[in-house]
């Protein structure tokens, strides 16, 4: 087997476009293949992209295209329901130049980065929905739902956490792993919450978790996440009207002490939801010249706040790997030697919050009592320290070791 220079990437959410991007600047070709018509719309969420993902951008010369969107946010502040003050985390200590992690709509991440591959020339063809593809000695050929049919040395599978890429490395491979909680939010006008920009307010209410941050306009951002045992299915998701959502959160937040039902009453619009999924560590993330990147391999709860930025990280350095091994497979295994232990303890730590919001009334007690003494330990330098989690970076130049 010779070098890859060439390369597939399926999928055109986050970690597909720094794929290619990364991928082209190692010396391989890329193009991308999307299953929607466009990447970029109708996504109606936020996220925070920590500082360990902004370095991961940086490494490639690609954080310029967050230029101008989101804002700054560095820590977030913990209560009870009862509005009591639990404690507080910071997001990463900034990069060197002063750079902090940055809260953004979802839609305006996938721009950006597609807008930012586009720019330097890699090919982003749109509709295209991967079914099958079969690796063999010389290469790997790839057929779309429209029947098109494409050929590289290599396939990455970026195609998020219901990846097609995934079962076509291993048939068997686990599925993704429902946690009990919905996912809804939304953007709220200017109001008197008292917080100042770049702090995330996180509040355990008595029945469900409600989180948000005030932008530089002084505009809302939050989300909760209401319990749900049961896993949902796409259709009963879709058909609960925004007005269900409303009366849904009334009842949730109606014990607590904290500003979540005015936030929610003042937000104008439709509200919609979204079920929370990570994976159970998977044995092969690649074969058959084949390799996942981004939640295609290592989906992890949104309580983590790191999905995007972990398959930011993932894709720089699955390209380093593919630079500096002239064998795929060994530079796909290089690449999981160097991601593997790192992500399944991300999806391990989002795990462990989504627990803590959804226990019962006596968890509740617990957990509200133990949390100030968690919330120092991860806020300092000892055992139980998050200093880990945002402290990642890429030196791209650096070789990889055989
Ligand atoms: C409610 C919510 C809140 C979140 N909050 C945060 C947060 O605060 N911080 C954070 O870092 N992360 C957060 N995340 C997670 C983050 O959005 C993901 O981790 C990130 O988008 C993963 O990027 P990805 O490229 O691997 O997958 P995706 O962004 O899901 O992209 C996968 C792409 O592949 C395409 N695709 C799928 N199948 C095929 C196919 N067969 N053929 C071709 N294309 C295909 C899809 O259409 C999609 O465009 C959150 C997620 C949710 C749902």
């Amino acid at each position: 087997m010779g070098a890859a220079r060439t390369a597939l990437v399926i999928g055109g959410g986050v970690a597909g476009p720094v794929a290619a991007m990364a991928l082209q600047q190692a010396g391989v070709q890329a193009t991308v293949y999307e299953a929607y018509p466009n990447s970029a719309d109708d996504v109606g969420a936020f996220l925070t992209l920590q500082v360990n993902g902004i370095a991961a951008l940086r490494a490639i010369g690609a954080d310029h295209a967050l230029d101008g969107i989101g804002f700054a946010t560095t820590s977030m502040r913990f209560r009870s329901g009862t509005g009591r003050y639990l404690g507080e985390v910071g997001i990463g200590e900034p990069l060197a130049d002063g750079t902090v992690g940055i809260t953004l709509r979802r839609a305006d991440l996938y721009r950006a980065l597609r807008d930012e591959a586009l720019r330097r020339g890699v090919t982003i063809e749109y509709g295209k929905r991967l079914v099958d593809a079969t690796g063999s000695a010389s290469g790997v050929v790839a057929e779309f739902a429209d029947g098109t049919t494409a050929t590289a040395d290599v396939l990455v599978g970026a195609d998020g956490v219901r990846s097609r890429v995934r079962t076509l490395i291993d048939p068997g491979a686990p599925r993704a792993r429902y946690v009990p909680l919905l996912n809804t939010g939304g953007y709220a006008p200017a109001h008197t919450a008292g917080l100042e920009p770049g702090t995330y307010e996180m509040i355990f209410g008595k029945k469900a978790f409600f989180g948000y941050a005030v932008a530089p306009d002084g505009t809302v951002w939050w989300f909760a996440n209401p319990p749900r045992p049961a896993e949902p299915t796409a259709g009963e998701l879709a058909a609960v009207t925004t007005d269900q959502w409303r009366t849904m959160l009334h009842e949730l937040f109606a014990g607590d002490n904290t500003p979540a039902r005015t936030i929610i009453d003042s937000t104008p619009g439709e509200l919609a939801g979204w079920a929370t999924y990570d994976m159970p560590p998977i044995p092969n993330w690649h074969g058959n010249r084949m390799v996942l990147v981004g939640d295609a391999a290592h989906a992890t709860s949104p309580s983590s706040g790191q999905g995007a930025s972990m398959a930011i990280e993932g894709a720089v350095e699955l390209a380093r790997c593919v630079r500096d091994h002239d064998d795929p497979a060994a530079a796909f295994e290089a690449y999981v030697r160097l991601r593997r232990e790192r992500v399944e303890r991300v999806v391990a730590a989002g795990a462990r919050t989504s627990n803590q919001k959804t226990v019962g009334p006596v968890g509740r007690v617990l957990r509200d009592a133990l949390m100030p003494i968690f919330l120092r330990r991860a806020a300092g330098k000892g055992s139980g320290s998050v200093a880990w989690l945002h402290r990642y970076e890429i030196d791209w130049d650096a070789p990889v070791a055989a």
